[in-house]
């Protein structure tokens, strides 16, 4: 497994599934280019197969080494740019693209590998390149209490996953459209049980991560179950557990912050920050991208959380597709009005993320406007975030997204993309992208 930017982590659910699995397998984690490891295993006659999780940013940075690392041994590749792009990482020369619920395709492919069996079909969860065309393998679901959210053997205590999937359809987020968008729960039996190693282990800081964290046993998916919620946090305190709810990993949405909630999350949980879900001041924007709220609702919620006694961190989305000038009026207002009233505001810039639909959308330059509100709030000590980072960053993905949006037979870039990408795809090409060699220099003669 090769873990990047130090996201050891996230290699904790397949690292524990396989373990379980009963194939006879020896994990071994490695933080840097795998080439020395995996020739020594080869070498020594092991059958090898190198695993990699990456978001965008990772395999912008990684593709040359996952292309080369492919030709050394069956290279699987997971994680969000895997499932919602798996034809650039196949075209890379990887074995199978990750898809759906990793425990699931980790074990099948181990398994298949051990034997000596091939992937010509693609195992659940995952897709294949096949003599030159894309094929997808059946969806299956895990249940998230038959994977134990932890690997202490390698001491990956990552924060617990309670929840995974969404119900909500916001348009810039990867989670409802990813192959694995049905919304299970972690039982508090699984739960417990891990905090209680977790504390063992001198890690009593419990962290949950949902993508909507006072979601946690909502029978209807759209109101909080607060009972649910007192038993979730009652239980990992009853292991010694310190457990933090509705902030970082586990945000939540406006809908879900009620005083029954809170009073429930005040009493039992150590955080005093609440993570609210706004993203845009412009009521139509928000309906534009199918966020299911209004700006009330989060301007309730914040006032809400202060009463409560904790401190709202409101995430703010900057230059989603179709913001108008007035959406930017109002979006500053909104930042404005937030902040007086005692919220921080959490700062992002628009990210064209892979398999959502505004995966094709090219991010716009941060508006002088917005420029103006983040000095001015910077100055009060307000605001986090990436949105500077992310900005970059935004142009780099759609980019790629232009090189090959779909996976047809040979990638078909967007038209049009020349005059906002020939810079970046001069810089990718050729040592991090060898595959799309011939594509880009025909697109960079033409631009
Ligand atoms: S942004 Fe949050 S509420 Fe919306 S789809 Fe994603 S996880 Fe669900």
């Amino acid at each position: 497994m090769r873990s990047v930017y130090g996201g050891k982590n996230a290699f904790a659910p397949v690292a524990s599934a396989l373990a379980g699995s009963g194939v006879d397998v020896r994990i071994e984690m490695v933080e840097e280019s795998p080439d020395p490891v995996v020739r020594e295993l080869v070498r020594r006659g092991r059958r090898v197969v190198v695993m990699y999780g990456v978001s965008s940013p990772a395999f912008l940075e990684l593709a040359g080494e996952i292309s080369r690392v492919s030709r050394l041994a069956p290279t699987v590749v997971g994680g969000p740019h895997a499932t919602g792009a798996y034809w650039q990482v196949l075209r890379l020369g990887a074995a199978a693209a990750v898809v759906g619920d990793g425990e699931i395709a980790a074990v099948e492919i181990v398994r298949r590998i051990a034997e000596g069996s091939g992937l010509e079909e693609p195992p659940p969860n995952t897709a294949i390149m096949a003599g030159g065309r894309f094929k997808v393998g059946p969806v299956k679901l895990a249940r998230l209490d038959d994977y134990s959210p932890h690997y202490p053997r390698l001491g990956l205590f990552p924060p617990i996953e309670i929840m995974r999937g969404c119900s909500y359809r916001c348009m810039f987020c990867q989670v409802p459209w990813e192959f694995k968008s049905q919304v299970r729960f972690r039982s508090v039996e699984s739960v417990a049980a891990a905090a209680a190693d977790y504390v063992a282990a001198g890690k009593s800081e419990i962290r949950f991560v949902a993508p909507i964290g006072f979601a946690y046993g909502s029978e209807d998916l759209r109101t909080p179950n607060p009972a649910a919620v007192e038993e979730l946090l009652s239980r990992v305190r009853a292991v010694g557990g310190k457990p933090y709810l509705g902030s970082f990993p586990s945000e939540t949405r406006p809908e879900f912050v009620t005083p029954e909630i809170l009073r429930v999350v005040r009493r039992l949980a150590y955080n005093r920050r609440i993570s609210i879900g706004l993203q845009s001041g412009s009521d139509m924007l928000l309906e534009r991208v199918g966020r299911g709220h209004g700006v009330e609702e989060a301007v309730r919620a914040a006032g809400l959380a202060i009463e409560y006694g904790f401190t709202p961190v409101v995430d703010i989305i900057f230059g989603m597709p179709g913001e108008s000038y007035e959406d930017v009026v109002e979006t500053v207002n909104a930042m404005y009005r937030l902040s007086s009233m005692g919220a921080r505001l959490r700062l992002h810039h628009f990210l064209p993320l892979p398999g959502t639909p505004l995966a094709r959308s090219p991010p716009k330059p941060l508006h002088p406007l917005y420029r103006k509100a983040v000095l001015k709030l910077l100055g009060r000590g307000v605001l986090e975030g990436h949105w500077e980072e992310q900005e970059k960053l935004g142009l780099e993905i759609y980019c790629m997204t232009a090189l090959d949006p779909a996976p047809t037979r040979e990638p078909q870039p967007l038209r049009g993309s020349e005059r906002l990408c020939s810079g970046l795809w001069e810089a990718m090409t050729p040592a991090r992208l060898e595959p799309y060699a011939s594509v880009l220099e025909a697109l960079l003669s033409r631009a």
